[in-house]
């Protein structure tokens, strides 16, 4: 059976969470026994966001074969078991790119070079790339209707109907309802005038998700489909929730996974969300609390930490817990003496998450070097792994002016250094070391109680690189390497020995993390950091027990 495909636009704004109810309809029909994948077009120029500032595009997804990606792609994986890899995202500049490498090489036999046919044409190849073997290929279409930049992606879906048919393709619109508090009414216009747009390019769609905040009644819903042209139970509430994993179980409520069985002539299968009710029922009865610190300069965007937010999370249901991710402002603890301190007192464990160029710096090595010496569980990842071996070289092995050549070329202890196969690379783009690579682990470390396993697969995103000519002061130290690439050359995971909880590693596990399968780094961070809250706050009662009971208290009173 050749795949049917499920197209995702958006209209009204952007940020409502397209991305989210593509991959919730993924998980759905997973949940039916339907095997999906999912992709996405971008409509902008650049060939990919690996260039883009996290302020800008939010976090950059790492996939298995080193592609940087858009955001939405952790959801894709995180809600489906979809293998995903750089054919499932497009932006429109990778599609140029294609194009004018194929007319430099003449492959268009001379003739003119278009938009239509050439450009949706490549876009059709590419979604039909990725419904080979499987039930349903999900195409989510980025930014808003009526955007002069996603014109030829929404011109090739067009097509694509035209040419397969209504029983294999099916359009859902993802619209906003707002409720304007002055009125204390809902208000269907924005949706009308978003569907107008889209039918303006030749697209009736079949299903309207209305974000809206509360539930539409019977008659907004009717008014809608009268006036959008579709069947009212194909206008759904896609109310707000606290947590997005529980978007399928609405989804599933509101009857949308139905309505694609029946659009698409699917037959009916049962669908078996047991796992998922589960996940939710956690979020909403969690055991206790946890308080964790994220130090890192990229703070104030919610969207730039996007999948390790979530990977704690993970980390956190799988011991019940409610997590509270606190966001550290880096620069913040650079105050020349100890008094940052008072700012990460509170916080059950600490992560130094990736990140480049030189700012914050500072304090995030204040940060590590607290957590080192307290006993505070720590995670670092990829620079929070450089930064916590520069901490020690500096801290422990007394040389002042460790650094990486990333912040400091001219250093004379480059602790972390260029990678070796990258030297003389000036090109920014797709330069780093990508994607999934090997790890050894060694026996009987930290690393290996974690995993449980010698052997694990990683995703990379980094250009620097421990330098092994401090391998020797380092571990004589009490530094150990637990994890490196097969043959030796890089290091992948170092730990510190006499210390409740201190890990750092040069991967992204967070990429691999779902609700469903809490990556064990994370689960193991989340649940040392619980011990070390409950012994924290005990220390503290007992303290303050002592104080009262203190003689001169006493004689104050
Ligand atoms: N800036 C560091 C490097 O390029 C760390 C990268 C990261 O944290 N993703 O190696």
């Amino acid at each position: 059976m050749s795949a049917k495909y499920i197209f995702v636009t958006g209209g009204v704004v952007s940020s409502l969470g397209k991305g989210l109810a593509a991959a919730s309809i993924g998980c759905l029909l997973e949940s039916r026994g339907l095997k999906v994948n999912l992709m996405k077009f971008d409509p902008y120029l650049n060939v990919d966001p690996g260039t883009m500032s996290p302020f800008q595009h939010g976090e950059v997804f790492v996939t298995d074969d080193g592609a940087e990606t858009d955001l939405d792609l952790g959801h894709y994986e995180r809600f489906t078991h979809a293998k995903l890899s750089r054919d499932n995202n497009w932006t429109t500049g990778r599609i140029y790119e294609q194009i004018i490498a194929k007319e430099r090489r003449g492959d268009y036999l001379g003739k003119t070079v278009q938009v239509i046919p050439h450009v949706t044409n490549e876009i059709k190849a590419a979604m039909k790339k990725v419904a080979q073997d499987v039930d349903i290929a999900i195409v989510e279409i980025g930014g808003t209707v009526g955007d002069i930049e996603s014109l030829p992606f929404i011109e090739a879906i067009r097509q694509m109907r035209q040419e397969l048919g209504r029983e294999h393709t099916l359009f859902v619109h993802v619209t906003l309802v707002p409720f304007i508090a002055a009125a204390q009414e809902l208000k269907t216009k924005p949706t009308q005038h978003s569907v107008k747009e889209l039918l303006s390019v030749g697209i009736q769609p079949d299903i309207l998700l209305c974000r809206t905040d509360r539930f539409l009644a019977k008659d907004i819903k009717s008014k809608i489909a009268l006036f959008c042209n579709v069947e009212e139970e194909a206008v759904i509430t896609a109310k707000d929730v606290a947590s997005i994993y529980e978007v399928p179980l609405v989804f599933s409520r509101e009857g949308v996974d139905t309505l694609v069985f029946k659009y698409l002539r699917l037959e009916a299968r049962d669908r078996d969300l047991k796992d998922w009710e589960e996940i939710v029922r956690r979020v909403y009865n969690p055991k206790a609390e946890i308080t964790i610190g994220i130090v890192g300069k990229y703070v104030e965007y919610e969207d730039s930490y996007k999948s390790l937010k979530e990977a704690l999370v993970h980390g956190a249901l799988a011991h019940n817990l409610k997590l509270n991710a606190n966001w550290v402002e880096a620069e913040g603890l650079e105050t020349g003496d100890q008094s940052y301190e008072a700012q990460l007192e509170d916080y059950d464990g600490l992560l130094v998450p990736g990140g480049f160029g030189k700012r914050g710096i500072a304090g995030m090595l204040n940060a590590i070097r607290y957590a080192r010496e307290k006993k505070v569980p720590y995670f670092g990842i990829c620079l929070g792994m450089q930064a916590a071996c520069i901490e020690f070289a500096r801290n422990v092995c007394g040389l002042a002016e460790a650094n990486s050549s990333e912040f400091d070329p001219a250093t004379p202890h480059r602790v972390i250094y260029k990678l070796r196969e990258l030297r003389g690379v000036e090109e920014l783009g797709g330069t780093m070391r990508l994607g999934a690579w090997t790890c050894k682990i060694e026996p009987g470390t930290l690393a290996h109680r974690i995993y449980g396993k010698l052997e694990i697969s990683e995703r990379h995103r980094h250009r620097y690189e421990f330098n092994r000519e401090y391998e020797e002061m380092l571990t004589a130290a009490g530094m150990r390497i637990s994890g490196s690439t097969p043959d030796g050359t890089y290091v992948e995971i170092v730990e510190l020995s006499d210390h409740p909880h201190f890990i750092a590693c040069q991967f992204h596990p967070e990429f691999k993390s779902k609700p469903l399968e809490p990556h064990p780094l994370f689960r193991t961070f989340v649940g040392a950091s619980y011990e070390h809250g409950i012994e924290r706050r005990a220390r503290r009662e007992a303290a303050e027990v002592e104080m009262f009971h203190r003689p001169e208290r006493v004689g104050r009173r």
